[in-house]
């Protein structure tokens, strides 16, 4: 990792902030810039840690603005959840701020440009627009009505404002260059027109100004100096800063484009995202098996995972998938340093220790982590039936097979040494129950005579046992790169989620807040679920496995 952390502290961005730091004294202030329409995912998390995280590191400031200008698609329900997201992992913004509260400005500034005869209002339609667009090898052609005086597009454009046309009869125009090499340049939309209800504007507007022109001059309303956005946006950013130019607005951020995320076995497009709630793959955004801030959060994902993987991954130019097993082991590291550690049984079967006293049963200390002594101890019921998990038990075992079978003794975590003397099955040979002895002296799970025994095994007393539903989760796609797919529904894992029914957990469990994660001893990292099951048990998901078991199965 310490070639990673070399090149983190060395990103192309930082560098450049630094240079500039040093040529002119400002505030560094950045703006994450979310469209509230829909949750957020992994992808904007690394757009959030890198522009909260820069205006940190140099004392700056970082606004988080809302860009509603498709007014269609977006509500206060996305607002919300967005905030709530960014919050979570950790981050406080400077101002909360909505583009749409610069229509006003932004209309202003357009009628600047019109005065100054670089914008026109144009009449071709969608369609013509595209035919006179030119290609990548061949220029554009100039519109019809690029000549229009500024008198009449003023006009026209008040009306557009006024709601007197219909959508698609006219749009502005900027009037640029329709034979520039770069197609933005080629006579962009700056408005078109749009009778649709704003989350935050109501009815008030009948024109929407178009992404290009609403970002740069949002940007440069806030006095952003560094716009920090995603690769697509590189060839945008000639006119970013012809509008800037243009208009000589106070404020001339710069734009800088970084690679976007993108991981294996993971969607990181809204659109697609919306796709799995609306057809009902998923159950809603922060289901646990979502790519979405909440469906991390949710599933037992810590902030501090999340930003660490972010670190890790770096900053670059170049676009790459990253292996999803990155992520998961910045959450393994996370959770193994910070989780208590407790027993649960997934598959129960009984065991009843015959030697045990009948309707008798004891506390026995455990320790909460083994590695650290100061998350202290608790006390663990000790009764003569209890389970195992089913697993843990082989009736003809190998001889590796170091956990339950006849005649070997077995240490059960905590507690006492004991063998198994025997199985009792039902008609169909399946194991039902197990007798078992324990040895008195073995208490806390230590011999009096340095007798060794090579196995041990989690339990839970039957008479104590809270019973939970367990979901485990896993990858919610088979495919390691479900978006190149024409068809990616079809790459969804139809085992991204078991249900256990029966699976039941020692008592300390029945106090499990939602936010705090556990390792179930030997059987991985869970979080208890906002909400219960059918028939009011506590749930608990399944947040990840101990270890990589894809990257096994990939060898
Ligand atoms: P999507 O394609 O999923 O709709 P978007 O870019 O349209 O994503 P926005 O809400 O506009 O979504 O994104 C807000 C910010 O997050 C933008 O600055 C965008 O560049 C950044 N962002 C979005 N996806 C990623 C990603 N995968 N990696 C890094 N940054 C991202
Ligand atoms: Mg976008």
């Amino acid at each position: 990792m310490a070639e990673d952390n070399l090149k983190v502290s060395n990103h192309f961005i930082r560098t450049r902030i630094k240079e500039d730091l040093a040529k002119a004294s400002f505030t560094v202030t950045t703006r994450f810039p979310p469209e509230p329409n829909g949750y957020l995912h992994v992808g904007h998390a690394k757009s959030i840690c890198l522009n909260f995280g820069i205006a940190e590191e140099f004392d700056g400031r970082c606004n988080l603005r809302f860009d509603d200008t498709n007014p269609e698609k977006e509500n206060d329900e996305f607002v919300e959840a967005i905030k709530r997201d960014v919050s979570w992992l950790g981050y406080e913004w400077n101002e909360l701020l909505f583009a749409s509260d610069y229509f006003e400005q932004l209309y202003a500034y357009a009628e600047q440009l019109i005065q100054e005869g670089h914008a026109y209002v144009c009449d071709l339609d969608a369609e013509q627009i595209r035919a006179y667009r030119g290609t990548l090898t061949e220029p554009g052609q100039d519109s019809p009505y690029r000549e229009r005086s500024a008198k009449e597009n003023l006009d026209l454009f008040r009306r557009m404002r006024d709601g007197e046309f219909k959508e698609g009869e006219h749009v502005l125009r900027a009037k640029i260059d329709m034979a520039s090499p770069n197609i933005n340049m080629r006579d962009p939309t700056i408005y078109r027109i749009k009778h649709a209800h704003h989350h935050r504007t109501g009815d008030k507007w009948h024109i929407y100004p178009m992404y290009d022109y609403a970002h740069c001059v949002s940007d440069a309303i806030e006095g952003i100096s560094h716009s920090l956005c995603t690769l697509e946006f590189e060839d945008h950013r000639p006119l970013y800063d012809w509008y800037l130019d243009t208009l000589r607005t106070p404020a001339h951020p710069q734009q800088i484009e970084f690679a976007r995320l993108s991981l294996d076995f993971t969607i990181t497009s809204k659109r697609k995202l919306h796709q799995l709630v609306e057809e009902g793959h998923v159950d809603g955004w922060d289901d646990p098996r979502m790519p979405t801030i909440s469906g991390l959060r949710r599933r037992g994902y810590s902030a501090a995972a999340i930003r660490d993987f972010c670190e890790r991954i770096g900053i670059t130019k170049k676009d790459a998938q990253i292996d999803v097993g990155v992520l998961e082991n910045c959450l393994r590291e996370d959770l193994d340093f910070n989780t208590p550690r407790v027993m649960c049984v997934l598959n129960p079967l009984k065991v009843v220790i015959e030697n045990y006293p009948e309707g008798e049963s004891e506390q026995l200390e455990a320790s909460n982590h083994p590695k650290r002594p100061e998350l202290g101890k608790r006390s663990v019921p000790f009764s003569r039936e209890i389970y195992i998990e089913r697993e843990d038990f082989m009736e003809d075992a190998p001889k590796k097979f170091f956990r339950l079978t006849l005649g070997r003794e077995v240490r059960l975590r905590y507690a006492y040494y004991v063998t198994c003397t025997e199985a009792i099955k039902d008609d169909q040979g399946q194991v039902t129950e197990l007798r078992c002895r324990y040895d008195p002296e073995t208490r806390g799970g230590k011999s009096p005579d340095g007798r060794k025994v090579k196995g041990t095994i989690h339990w839970v007393s039957a008479d104590h046992a809270l019973p939970v539903q367990i979901n485990l989760y896993d990858r919610l796609f088979h495919e390691s790169n479900p978006a190149a797919k024409e068809n990616f529904i079809e790459c969804l894992n139809p085992d991204s989620l078991q249900i256990l029914h029966n699976a039941v957990a020692e008592p300390s469990l029945q106090s499990a807040k939602t936010a705090t994660g556990y390792q179930f001893e030997r059987t991985g990292y869970f979080v208890r679920d906002i909400s219960d099951s059918d028939d009011g048990k506590p749930v608990f998901n399944r947040t990840v496995t101990l270890r990589d078991t894809w990257a096994k199965l990939n060898k």
